[in-house]
């Protein structure tokens, strides 16, 4: 891994925060000390400090991706075509079971790098392939050699009832996790009451408490609860420390549950419109006030990229009822409100002084950015993508510079994706 410079200025970018609310300075430069953003503002003093000419740049905070299944990186477009039921059955089903510990490593590390690469800094990683206690050491291991800060959560697999182990989550999290200010933290991800009986549920509940970790969960019209976040409060299991992913069944009223309690939603909208979740809920979820960040979800089926992902966005807010969403607002779901989805916005998020440096820069001198100066936050919204994305830092280290991934062992990490792919071909 490249180390993290002392003292780094980023010298007269074009600098768009999102917090409190989306706005863009000229010609401004960031100064990062040890990690955290120390300054910013005009003609700051490189007194001591590398410098990183950054203009011709949009400098904005580090995107949150809040729900990926990270390991289906290795299973990339497997599911294109095929609606939530086949999915479940293919990639869940039958290749979950045929993924080895190494296919794990191979694709978290794959799927981190790609996040990099495009400007995800951190992600919440939904890692519901944990069959055995040495499939999490790799999924781990593998975000820890990414480089990416990372809230892993710990799934077991929904088709593997014997993988049901709580003793490798009370293992894992005394091996591998050092505590709030490691970069990757850990998270349950349990099935959640749309999917599982309700007693195993307050299990999963007494163990993220007893772990003193949060809960993060799907919900849908799924085979058990159709009333999910009812069912959750008259167990009295409703809390702050639980993300939502999806929700598009949900009714307006449980939705209102969701943000009484203080829990947070990953809404998913590419993967929602293309896997037939229901109509798009963006709207109605924010008319209810409700945390909300997005998520990738699975690669299996749409890219892998925030850009992508704040398109869908913005073109099913207008598909749907409510009030609409502009591109200011997908802006900071994208970023702030991602990282308050996953209880972060203490330390990511934005620009703020004191919070860790997860930055993004993008190039304004290519061909489908030059010019966008009217409206810079639409210019990232509307027209960027990955190509566009120059440096990206984590904690002030820098983990893609002048385009290119600084991975100490790229080719490696792509031949051993390689090799995976080609034995889950063979178990297709
Ligand atoms: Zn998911």
């Amino acid at each position: 891994m490249s180390p993290t410079p002392a003292r780094l200025l980023l010298r007269g970018g074009t600098v768009v925060d999102t917090d409190p609310q989306v706005t863009v300075r000229p010609n401004t430069d960031v100064l990062i000390e040890q990690g955290e953003i120390l300054a910013v503002g005009s003609d700051l003093s490189a007194d001591g400090a590398e410098v990183l000419d950054a203009r011709d740049q949009i400098v904005l905070p580090g995107f949150v991706d809040t729900h990926r299944h990270v390991w289906q990186a290795v299973l990339r477009a497997t599911a294109v075509d095929s609606d939530l039921g086949d999915y479940l059955n293919h990639i869940l089903g039958r290749l979950s079971p045929a993924m080895r510990p190494e296919d794990v490593y191979a694709g978290n590390l794959l799927g981190a790098l790609e996040c990099l690469d495009a400007g995800i800094t951190t992600v919440q990683d939904f890692s519901h392939v944990q069959h055995r206690a040495e499939h999490g050491e790799a999924a781990v291991g593998a975000l820890r050699a990414a480089g990416i800060r990372a809230v892993f959560g710990f799934g077991y697999p929904p088709f593997d009832p014997d993988a049901r182990d709580p003793k490798l989550v009370r293992d894992l999290r005394a091996r591998l996790f050092a505590g709030d200010d490691d970069p990757v933290t850990l998270a349950l991800a349990p099935s959640g009451p749309s999917y599982a009986p309700i007693d195993i549920v307050e299990q999963d509940w007494r163990l993220a408490a007893e772990l003193d970790i949060p809960l993060a969960i799907h919900v849908g019209s799924g085979p058990v609860a159709q009333r999910p976040i009812e069912a959750l409060r008259e167990r009295g299991l409703l809390n702050p420390r639980t993300l939502y992913v999806h929700g598009n069944s949900l009714p307006d009223d449980e939705l209102a549950m969701i943000a009484d309690s203080g829990g947070t939603l990953s809404i998913a909208p590419a993967i929602e419109a293309q896997m037939g979740h229901g109509a798009p809920m963006i709207n109605r979820a924010r008319a209810t006030g409700v945390v909300t960040g997005l998520g990738v979800d699975v690669v299996t089926t749409a890219p892998g990229d925030m850009f992508s992902l704040m398109r869908a966005a913005l073109l099913t807010s207008q598909l749907a009822d409510g009030p609409r969403l502009f591109a200011a607002d997908v802006l900071r779901m994208a970023t702030i409100g991602g990282a308050a989805a996953l209880g972060l916005s203490d330390r990511i998020g934005s620009l703020a002084v004191g919070k860790r440096a997860d930055l993004v820069l993008l190039r304004t001198d290519a061909v489908n950015m030059v010019g966008a100066t009217h409206d810079i936050a639409g210019a990232v919204v509307a027209s960027a993508h990955p190509g566009n994305v120059d440096t990206v830092l984590v904690a002030g280290r820098i983990v893609k510079r002048a385009g290119l991934l600084t991975h100490p062992d790229l080719p490696a990490a792509l031949a051993d994706a390689r090799r995976s792919v080609a034995h889950l071909a063979a178990s297709a």
